[in-house]
């Protein structure tokens, strides 16, 4: 078998079982989008993803997608791609002008610099706050407690479209404790989108009403 079948495959089987764990949660499956996470792969690890008719990408650093992804975007109509990883407020603009997705917005300064962009470019990308729901030093995020003051922060006083949370459970806890504090924190906040769950735990979290997973190896193999 040829990398570019498993890659689809790899699509197949992992929307087989999002399908699954929404249908055991009640839930409508197509309400469960699958963000392909393909950093540090390259495009020739890409494409068979879009020719399969996969859309929808995330990578982390902005440099790399900008070395990937503007071909790509400009070859295939409709790609959906989401930035997930730290953002510097320098870089504030090349995102605005890249992505359709920021899932990482986690601080004022940031939230003000994107919205300035978004004016500027007169382009409005979709943001995801990421909330740092096991309050780890090294991790970005906001705190859980300052999570409904900074969402309405962004809505009120930058006018960011916030289209949903975001959350990285920490490596060594169980991650359904963090998926339900996402999930409460988003339904008293009116917040409709859950990017939640990885390769290891992306069934877990559709459980939990995740509207995004977030999923790299089970796809495309692990990085080097
Ligand atoms: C790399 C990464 C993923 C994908 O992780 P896998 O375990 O490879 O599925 C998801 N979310 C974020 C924020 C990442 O950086």
């Amino acid at each position: 078998m040829n990398a570019s079948t498993d890659i689809s495959e790899n699509i197949l089987a992992v929307q087989q079982k999002i399908a699954t764990a929404a249908v055991a949660a009640e839930r409508d499956p197509s309400d469960v989008t699958l963000v392909a996470v393909s950093k540090t792969f390259g495009v020739e690890r890409i494409e068979p993803a879009l020719e399969a008719g996969h859309r929808c990408f995330g990578e982390n650093r902005v440099q790399e997608a900008k070395a990937k992804w503007p071909a790509l975007k400009a070859a295939y109509e409709g790609v959906d791609l989401h930035l997930i990883g730290g953002l510097q407020t320098n870089k504030a603009r090349a995102a605005v002008q890249l992505f359709d997705v920021i899932e990482t917005v986690d601080r004022p300064r940031l939230a003000r610099a994107l919205a300035k962009e978004m004016e500027r470019l007169d382009r409005r990308v979709s943001c995801f706050i990421q909330v740092n729901t096991g309050e780890e030093q090294q991790k970005s995020g906001i705190p859980p407690k300052e999570a409904d003051a900074f969402i309405a922060q962004c809505r009120d006083e930058f006018a960011l479209p916030v289209a949903g949370l975001m959350c990285i459970p920490p490596a060594e806890e169980e991650p359904s404790l963090h998926f339900a504090l996402l999930q409460q924190i988003a339904e008293r906040n009116g917040v409709s989108g859950l990017s939640m769950g990885m390769s290891a735990d992306y069934e877990i979290a559709v459980a939990f009403g995740a509207t995004h997973v977030r999923v790299g190896t089970a796809i495309f193999g692990r990085r080097g």
